[in-house]
């Protein structure tokens, strides 16, 4: 089993040919709301391709709540430990541009009452394979749910989103960091990720960057280091890459693969989640990841 202790927001996503600058309006083409937020995505996409996963978090107790409650369901993610909490629920608000690029507003609602795992959120850890973290819960919360993991002696995979200096108590519980390019040098102030990739490993077991179409680099403290390209396909919205390759990636991982392999899953997985728009509606499944790994 996968856990992941993380955020839920539902995605306000407008499609627009041209981002508005400040002082602007312009007129979209199209507006739809989808379940989100970086936990709730890799708990869809860890799901669909394939693993028991548990979501820990938070929602508010408004229709944005219920709905995401039952995104995560449908999709066979058990929800036992998404609380409900007084308020909004998170929201991103997300504008995608006729290129496929994007631009986010992070609201964070009921993820910001969230102040760590409960007593029975640190069972489920403890009976996973692996615990999926990422920054949009307090960082109280996160380190809290990092120790609980290592304590158990439970992989702690970070993506470290949003940017932001990590505490040393962080870095020593993570065993697997999958930040972007652009999070690898803003975390570590280095010049590019090659070099980003050698400041993680002096903190972190085993690092992955993901490079967009570039494809992803990995490196770990055993000396492995590895350059897996992307698959060439026309992208029409890049929203949930991330969190799809890291869902594929930690699956891949529970079930043995070395990282090779378990990265050409995810790099797959990723590459047919970037050619269909939203976020969690556009993560492929197990019985698509292996037809197109063939
Ligand atoms: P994030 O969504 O966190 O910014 P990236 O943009 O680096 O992350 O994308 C994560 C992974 O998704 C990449 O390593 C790659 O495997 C895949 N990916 C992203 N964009 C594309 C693309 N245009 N074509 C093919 N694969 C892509």
């Amino acid at each position: 089993m996968i856990s992941v202790f993380g955020s839920a927001n539902m995605d306000l996503v407008a499609y627009v040919a041209q981002a508005p600058k400040r002082g602007e309006t312009v007129t979209g083409h199209g507006f739809r709301t989808v379940p989100g937020g970086k936990g709730a995505n890799q708990a869809v996409a860890a799901a669909r391709a394939g693993a028991p996963v548990a979501f820990l978090g938070a929602v508010g107790d408004d229709g944005f709540g219920a709905e995401m409650r039952a995104t995560l369901s449908a999709a066979g993610v058990d929800v036992r430990g998404l609380r409900e909490v007084p308020g909004p629920s998170g929201i991103a608000h997300i504008v995608v541009d006729d290129e496929g690029g994007n631009s986010i507003i992070v609201v964070p609602g009921a993820n910001g009452a969230v102040t760590g795992p409960s007593e029975d959120d640190v069972r489920t850890i403890a009976a996973s394979q692996a615990l999926l973290l990422q920054l949009e819960l307090p960082l109280e919360a996160v380190v809290a749910a990092a120790r609980a993991a290592r304590a158990s002696g439970v992989q702690v995979v970070l993506t470290p989103a949003p940017a932001q200096p990590l505490p040393a108590e962080l870095l020593d519980a993570v065993t697997l960091i999958v930040p972007n390019e652009h999070e690898a040098v803003a975390i570590t102030a280095a010049p590019d990720p090659d070099s980003a990739l050698d400041v993680l490993l002096e903190r972190v077991e085993e690092v992955v960057i993901t490079l967009g179409s570039e494809g992803a680099l990995y490196g770990s403290r055993s000396g492995e280091r590895l350059r897996v390209p992307a698959l060439p396909v026309r992208a029409v919205d890049t929203t949930a890459a991330g969190d799809t390759f890291v869902g594929a990636l930690a699956v891949a991982r529970a079930e043995g693969l070395p990282p090779a392999e378990a990265l050409r899953f995810a790099s797959v997985a990723a590459a047919l989640s970037v050619q269909r728009e939203g976020a969690s509606t556009s993560m492929p499944t197990r019985a698509e990841i292996d037809a197109a790994l063939l």
